[in-house]
C-alpha cells in the first residue's frame, strides 16, 4: 500500500518535472506564441469587423455565434450549443486533462448605438439601429486568437490541458453568467480568463470596485375605461408605475452612496384615452454586496406595494437579470500583469493617435490621445478610515461576478478603444472597427496567450488561484445566487428590436472576401475628422 502511494508520488513528480520549463525556454515560447498572434492579425481584424458589423443585442446574438462557433469548429474545437436553456449561448471546448482553463468575453451591443466607424462624430450607419457602443466586438475574436495560438504550442509540445471558449450573452442586461453558473458550466473548470475591451491595458486582483446587481420588472394590472367617458371606472396601471417612481427617487436621497438605481417605463399604456391596464416598469438596484443588493431590492418591492396600495392597482414581478460583484484572483493577475508588461501598448501611429485627439475634442474631455503607458497592478484595496461609515461608492455591474465567486477569475483590460465616450453611447463604437480595435485585439490576446500558456504549464499557479480562492476570497464571503429557483433567462429581450432592424443591417454586413476591411466596404477615409 505504502509502496504503491509511494510510487504514485514519485510519478506524479516526474509529471509535473516534464511540463516544467526553464525560464529561457518559457521567454522563447512566449516570444513564438507573440510571433504567431503577429501572424493571425487578419484574421483577427476580419473577426473584429464582422461581428462590428453584426451589431447584435443581448439575447438574439444568433448571426455573431453561428460566426464564431464556425470558426472554432473548424479548429477542432467541439461546440455544444445552447448551453444553460440561452439559445445564443455555447461552450467550445479543445484537449483533454487537467488544468481546464476557460476564455470568455461578451458579446451583446447596446441599443440605438448604430455609428459609422472611422468618423470622429455622431454618423449612425442606420438611424435608430443598435451598434457596438461599448466594443464587445473585439473580446471573444481577441480570446479565439489567444486560443489558437497556445493550441498551436501545446499540440507542438504535447502538453495536456483544455482549452474552454464561452461567450458573455446579454452582458448589457446581466442576463445569463449567472445562469451558466446554475447550470454547472464552469463546474469542472479551473480558472476563468475574461477578457474586455478598454483603453486601458490592464488587469486587478482582488474586488473590482463594482457593484452588484438585480434587474427587475414591475407589471402593474388595472382596469381599462373610456379615460373621458366614464375615467371613475379606471384604474390606471399607468398611475401606479408613476407613483411607484416618484416614491422611489424621494427615498433615492437616503440610500447609501454605494447604490445606482435606474428604470425605464417598458410599458405605459397603448393610447390616451382607454386607462391603460397594464403598465410596467424595469429596475436595475446595484449596491456593493449581496446583503445590500437585497436591501435595495425588498425597499424595490416596499414601492410597488405601496404604489397599487395608492392606485388599487395588483402588480407582479420577474427578475430580468442579476449580477454579484466581482473578485479577482490575485495569483492569476499577477502572473498576467507581467505579461502585459512583456507585451506592452501597440506602437500607435499618428493617424490612430489624430482620430482619437479628434474624438477627445469632439466629445470636450480631456485631450490625452491614446493611452500607452503600462500602470502597476492594482491589488485588493485596504479599507481607508471613515470607509465603514460612508461605505463604498458604487458603479456599473458585469455578471462575470458570478463566475468570479465559483471560479478563480481575472478580467484581462485590453486597449481596443479610446479613452473618450461616455460608454453605452454611439461614441464608444467609432475606434471600434478601425485600426485602433484590430491593434489593441492583437495586444490582448498575446497577454491572453502568455497567460493560458502560464495556467497550463505552472500547476503550481493553478494551486496558488484555489488557495487564494478558498483561503482569502471565499473566507468570509459565500456564494449564493440571487436568482430564485423559478427564474428563467429573459431570451425574449431585444427580439422586436432585432426584428425591426436586422433585414436592413444585413445589408451592410462585412464582406471579407471583397473588402480587405469593413472601413474599406463602407468607403470611409480613415480617420474621418471635422475640418
Ligand atoms: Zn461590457
Amino acid at each position: 500500500m505504502i509502496k504503491s502511494f509511494l510510487l504514485l508520488l514519485l510519478s506524479a513528480c516526474l509529471l509535473c518535472g516534464q511540463t516544467k520549463m526553464s525560464p529561457e525556454r518559457e521567454a522563447a515560447i512566449k516570444a513564438d506564441l507573440a510571433g504567431r498572434i503577429d501572424r493571425m492579425a487578419k484574421q483577427s481584424q476580419v473577426m473584429v469587423d464582422s461581428v462590428f458589423s453584426f451589431a447584435e443585442l443581448g439575447f438574439q446574438e444568433f448571426e455573431t455565434s453561428k460566426y464564431l462557433t464556425a470558426i472554432l469548429e473548424k479548429e477542432g474545437f467541439k461546440i455544444e450549443r445552447g448551453i444553460a436553456g440561452i439559445p445564443t449561448a455555447w461552450m467550445a471546448t479543445w484537449g483533454s486533462g487537467k488544468p481546464v482553463i476557460a476564455l470568455g468575453s461578451d458579446i451583446d451591443c447596446i441599443p440605438q448605438a448604430s455609428q459609422k466607424p472611422g468618423v470622429a462624430y455622431r454618423v449612425p450607419m442606420l438611424d435608430g439601429a443598435p451598434g457596438h457602443g461599448e466594443g464587445h466586438n473585439s473580446g471573444m475574436p481577441m480570446n479565439i486568437v489567444a486560443a489558437l495560438a497556445v493550441k498551436e504550442i501545446m499540440e507542438r509540445e504535447k502538453l495536456p490541458g483544455t482549452i474552454k471558449l464561452w461567450p458573455g450573452v446579454g452582458e448589457e442586461q446581466l442576463g445569463t453568467k449567472a445562469y451558466y453558473v446554475r447550470a454547472g458550466v464552469f463546474k469542472d473548470v479551473d480558472a476563468v480568463l475574461f477578457a474586455h475591451v478598454s483603453s486601458d491595458f490592464n488587469v486587478s486582483a482582488g474586488p473590482g470596485g463594482q457593484n452588484g446587481m438585480v434587474s427587475v420588472e414591475y407589471q402593474f394590472k388595472g382596469e381599462s375605461a373610456h379615460a373621458a367617458g366614464a375615467p371613475w371606472r379606471g384604474r390606471s396601471a399607468l398611475d401606479a408605475v408613476e407613483l411607484m417612481n416618484v416614491g422611489w427617487n424621494f427615498r433615492r436621497e437616503h440610500l447609501r452612496l454605494a447604490q445606482r438605481s435606474h428604470y425605464v417605463i417598458t410599458n405605459g399604456g397603448d393610447q390616451p384615452n382607454v386607462v391603460p391596464q397594464n403598465a410596467s416598469v424595469w429596475y436595475f438596484f446595484r449596491e456593493a454586496d449581496y446583503e445590500h443588493v437585497m436591501d435595495l431590492w425588498k425597499i424595490g418591492d416596499q414601492m410597488a406595494q405601496g404604489a397599487a396600495l395608492m392606485t388599487n392597482t395588483t402588480f407582479t414581478s420577474r427578475v430580468l437579470g442579476t449580477a454579484w460583484a466581482g473578485h479577482f484572483s490575485q495569483p492569476i493577475a499577477e502572473a498576467m500583469h507581467a505579461n502585459i508588461k512583456k507585451v506592452g501598448y501597440p506602437a500607435w501611429s499618428e493617424t490612430d493617435k489624430n482620430f482619437a485627439v479628434a474624438l477627445q475634442k469632439e466629445l470636450k474631455v480631456p485631450v490625452t490621445g491614446l493611452n500607452d503607458q503600462i500602470t502597476e497592478l492594482r491589488l485588493p484595496a485596504a479599507r481607508l478610515p471613515g470607509d465603514r461609515e460612508i461605505g463604498p461608492t458604487g458603479g456599473g455591474s458585469d455578471d462575470i461576478g458570478d463566475i468570479s465567486w465559483n471560479v478563480p477569475t481575472v478580467t484581462l483590460r485590453y486597449p481596443a478603444n479610446i479613452q473618450a465616450g461616455p460608454g453605452h453611447s454611439w461614441a464608444n463604437a467609432i475606434a471600434m472597427a478601425t485600426p485602433i480595435a484590430h491593434q489593441g485585439v492583437v495586444a490582448g490576446a498575446k497577454a491572453q496567450a502568455m497567460t493560458l500558456l502560464d495556467l497550463i504549464t505552472k500547476p503550481e499557479l493553478v494551486t496558488a488561484a484555489w488557495d487564494y480562492f478558498k483561503n482569502v476570497q471565499t473566507k468570509d464571503t459565500k456564494y449564493q445566487t440571487f436568482l430564485r429557483p423559478d427564474d428563467q433567462p429573459a431570451l425574449w429581450l431585444n427580439k422586436k428590436i432585432m426584428d425591426e432592424y436586422r433585414p436592413r443591417m444585413k445589408e451592410t454586413y462585412y464582406n471579407p472576401d471583397k473588402f480587405g476591411t469593413y472601413l474599406e466596404q463602407l468607403g470611409i477615409a480613415y480617420p474621418t475628422v471635422r475640418k
